[in-house]
């Protein structure tokens, strides 16, 4: 066991199993203040670390979107759980060719990955949270992978009702276990009915953070844009998953050194925010709409054979059906109703 799997089961053995949102926190958080994940000698790769077109076409839809609140000269540009920091140096390209030089606040628990961003966008400021980013100008927001990292609570549906899924401990390690009192107050009445072994998920961490954003944009304007892989909720369905060197693991074994996941319930984030809502839709429409054709031309025009090569594969790995073109989902939030380009 490493030393972080022999704090868990301490913790487990003094005070009981933990909730799977529990469970998902602790793991994720030691994950990546150890390590950087990404990329191919990593565990996973990322939309941005695929391409910079995907940043700089995000940039562009952020663009138009400030234009539209009137060019606000002091709106923030705040990016939740920014990775490396690749997507924010390819938004600013666009930003600053439109000559927006925004404020930007990267929200980032991780230190090791607060330094790989600083390397790449040195004139961001740091947060560990959404709340201590100044709610004083419009708010122009992105997240890419990060509401799939927060914790979600699991509910799974027994002969007599709802349990909450937890996590136990044994001699031989960690092992599944189900909460002894009734859940079914937690779970939305029209999936109270499902067979048994059927699980529902929900995220209070993340609807707490959607309906802040909401929040902010209701009151300063602007505009945000969630992009992950996930589903218009509610439904049932156990999605959550540990990936390590890009391929599924368990999510109770090795704890803290594989990246857990959970689908994003779009449906419940679009609620929680309270204001209007566009999409989901897919990331290959949205990447479409936005001209990533015409793009990757223009970046062919003065590439090498090779490169050339590259960004085709790049285009068909962001919009492709069997890659990340219908899995991943883009969803707008805006605090008003007019139509958004990546939408119609
Ligand atoms: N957006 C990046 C990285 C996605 S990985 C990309 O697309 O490449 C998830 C990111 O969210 C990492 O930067 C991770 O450190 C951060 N993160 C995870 N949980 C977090 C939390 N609770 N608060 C803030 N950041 C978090």
């Amino acid at each position: 066991m490493t030393p972080f799997a022999d704090r868990l089961a301490h913790t487990i053995a003094a005070t009981g199993p933990m909730p799977v949102a529990r469970w998902m926190t602790l793991c994720n958080a030691n994950y990546y203040e150890t390590r950087d994940p990404f990329g191919v000698g990593g565990d996973f790769t990322t939309a941005p670390e695929i391409s910079q077109m995907f940043g700089e076409l995000i940039g562009a839809w952020f663009v138009e979107m400030w234009r539209r609140a009137g060019s606000p000269p002091n709106a923030r540009l705040v990016e939740l759980g920014p990775g490396r920091g690749t997507m924010m140096a390819d938004m600013l390209r666009s930003t600053t060719a439109a000559k927006w030089t925004p404020a930007v606040d990267f929200v980032e628990t991780s230190p090791l990955l607060r330094s790989a961003q600083a390397a790449r966008v040195p004139g961001a400021m740091w947060h560990d949270n959404l709340e201590h980013v100044p709610d004083d100008a419009p708010l122009f927001l992105v997240a890419n992978e990060f509401f799939d990292a927060l914790p979600v609570r699991q509910f799974e549906r027994v002969v007599s009702g709802w349990r909450e899924r937890m996590v136990a401990a044994d001699d031989g390690g960690f092992i599944p276990a189900l909460a002894p009192s009734d859940a079914t107050a937690l779970v939305p009445p029209r999936l109270a009915a499902a067979t048994v072994g059927s699980v529902v998920e929900a995220s209070p961490a993340s609807t707490a953070i959607a309906a802040e954003i909401g929040a902010r944009l209701a009151r300063h304007g602007g505009a945000a844009l969630i992009v992950d892989y996930g589903y218009a909720g509610p439904a049932t369905g156990d999605t959550l998953q540990a990936i390590r060197a890009h391929a599924f693991a368990d999510p109770i074994a090795d704890p803290g050194e594989a990246d857990l996941t959970a689908h994003v319930d779009f449906g419940a984030l679009a609620a929680a925010a309270g204001v209007a809502a566009f999409g989901p839709v897919g990331q290959g429409r949205f990447l479409r709409a936005l001209g990533i054709d015409a793009r990757a031309s223009m970046l062919k025009a003065r590439a090498t054979g090779p490169q050339a090569v590259a960004i085709d594969a790049a285009v068909a790995r962001l919009t492709g059906d069997t890659a990340m073109g219908t899995l991943f989902k883009v969803l707008a939030l805006s605090p008003d109703r007019k139509p958004i380009a990546g939408f119609e």
